[in-house]
């Protein structure tokens, strides 16, 4: 008889762990709180769907995962996903090494899950909570999971419940958190991350929002935690762009526990000193009777200008002829160290991930939980989380394929 196995949650974890342990000949059964399967999935990527990343490190994930991660990626990498994905008839494309389904369509991705597993003759439940997995006494199957409308007797279950990160609409609830508790399981401290920051209002943010490329570091006092460079956004009320949510996984937890967060952006990061140097003076040689923001505007973004005089208190009318020389260089140094107080970060909803969650000191190898035999976890709902850029999806499809094929054995 085919092993009876369940698979809690119908994100991209339990859809990719179902297909394994259905392919491998089990009888499967999805139980899903949402009414629909990969309602997170469907918004990745800005609708386009980062399925992985051909540039594949261990290192791209938290400290605490690392190890762990060295060993599933040798098993389950990103050439491994292009190939699980090949074979529900999706085409990826590499941008630079992010792959993406060539469709440009993140419902691509979800549609040929949810076809295979129909495919495969997977049983999907939705709209049921699952609340508990418990030992079976005096019954034939080990486990039986509880769901706010029924109970079902299982071989093996396989959590795949997601985290707190994401929309409503994604039911991100951190329900999994609750379930593996009860079974014993430890629990690291979560936080949102690959998101972006709110900032003191200090009168200085600009009123429109502001996209630029730029250096930014942050600092915890004098001490620097992480500098990251891409495409910056300041807004009225904070910072975020891609810089600002791979530098957020290592600053969230000061930033919660309301330690004095700084960021200081460079907009001139790829001058060397010497090419900077020559840049100011080239610039002194246009001083004329131009006021202030009109001599800034043939150096910089003018929403970063009229920061940079409110940061340093001028006024944009000022006569450059009126600004003694190494005031004008002091100006146009400040475009190399812009200061932000960090606040809070913009949450949960806002996030893309979460760091934290179920401990990996309580996983096997195969992603069974170590004391129960046949009870597996994956996906976001353990403490694994990576840079942005296909990195979490690839822990979805490497510990659903791994702890689908151990389930079904
Ligand atoms: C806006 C956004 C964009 C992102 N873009 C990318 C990207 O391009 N590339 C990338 O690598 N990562 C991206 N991520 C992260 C990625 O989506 C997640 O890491 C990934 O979806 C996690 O998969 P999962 O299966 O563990 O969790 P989820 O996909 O969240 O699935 C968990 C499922 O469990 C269900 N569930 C929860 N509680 C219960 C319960 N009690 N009973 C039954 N079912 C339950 C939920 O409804 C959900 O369907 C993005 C995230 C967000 C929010």
């Amino acid at each position: 008889m085919s092993k009876k196995v369940y698979v809690a949650g119908g994100g991209a974890a339990g859809m990719c762990a179902a297909i394994y342990a259905a392919r491998n000949g089990a009888d499967v059964t999805i139980i899903e709180k949402n009414t629909i399967l990969g309602k997170k999935l469907s918004v990745t990527g800005n609708g386009r769907c980062n399925l992985t990343n051909l540039d594949m490190r261990p290192e791209y994930y938290n400290k605490a995962a690392v190890g762990r991660m060295r060993n599933w990626l040798s098993l389950y990498g990103p050439e491994e996903t292009i190939k699980f994905f090949k074979s529900l008839g999706v085409i990826v494309k590499s941008e630079e090494g992010y792959i993406y389904p060539i469709s440009g369509q993140a419902s691509t991705v979800v549609n040929a899950l949810i076809n295979e597993l129909k495919r495969l003759g997977v049983t999907v439940i939705t709209q049921s909570q699952v609340k508990a997995v418990k030992k079976a006494e005096n019954d034939e199957s080990p486990y039986i999971l509880v769901t706010n409308k029924n109970k079902y007797n299982a071989d093996a279950v396989i959590l795949a419940l997601g985290s707190l990160s994401g929309a409503k609409s994604t039911m991100s609830t951190g329900d999994g958190y609750y379930i593996c508790k009860q079974l014993g399981m430890d629990f690291k401290d979560t936080y949102p991350a690959l998101v972006g920051f709110k900032c003191e209002d200090d009168g200085t943010m600009p009123d429109a929002g502001v996209r630029a490329a730029a250096e930014i570091s942050f600092y915890l006092g004098e001490e620097l935690i992480t500098s990251e460079c891409g495409e910056l956004q300041i807004s009225k009320d904070g910072i975020s762009g891609i810089p600002v949510m791979q530098a957020s996984r290592e600053i969230i937890k000061f930033v919660t526990e309301k330690k004095p967060v700084v960021a200081s952006v460079d907009f001139f990061h790829d001058y060397d000193e010497g090419d900077f140097e020559a840049l100011k003076l080239d610039m002194l040689k246009l001083r004329d009777n131009r006021t202030l923001e009109e001599f800034l505007l043939g150096f910089a973004n003018s929403n970063i200008n009229s920061i940079v005089l409110k940061k340093m208190k001028l006024s944009p009318t000022m006569r450059m002829k009126n600004i003694a020389e190494s005031m004008v260089l002091c100006i146009l140094d400040r475009y190399r160290d812009i200061r932000f107080n960090l606040t809070d970060s913009y949450g949960f909803i806002q996030s893309q991930v979460t760091t934290g969650g179920m401990s990996l000191g309580d996983i096997g190898d195969d992603m069974s939980v170590v004391g129960m035999p046949g009870v597996y976890c994956a996906g976001e709902l353990l403490d694994v989380d990576g840079r942005c850029g296909g990195y979490n999806l690839q822990f979805a499809w490497t510990s659903g394929s791994i702890a689908g094929t151990s389930a079904s054995i």
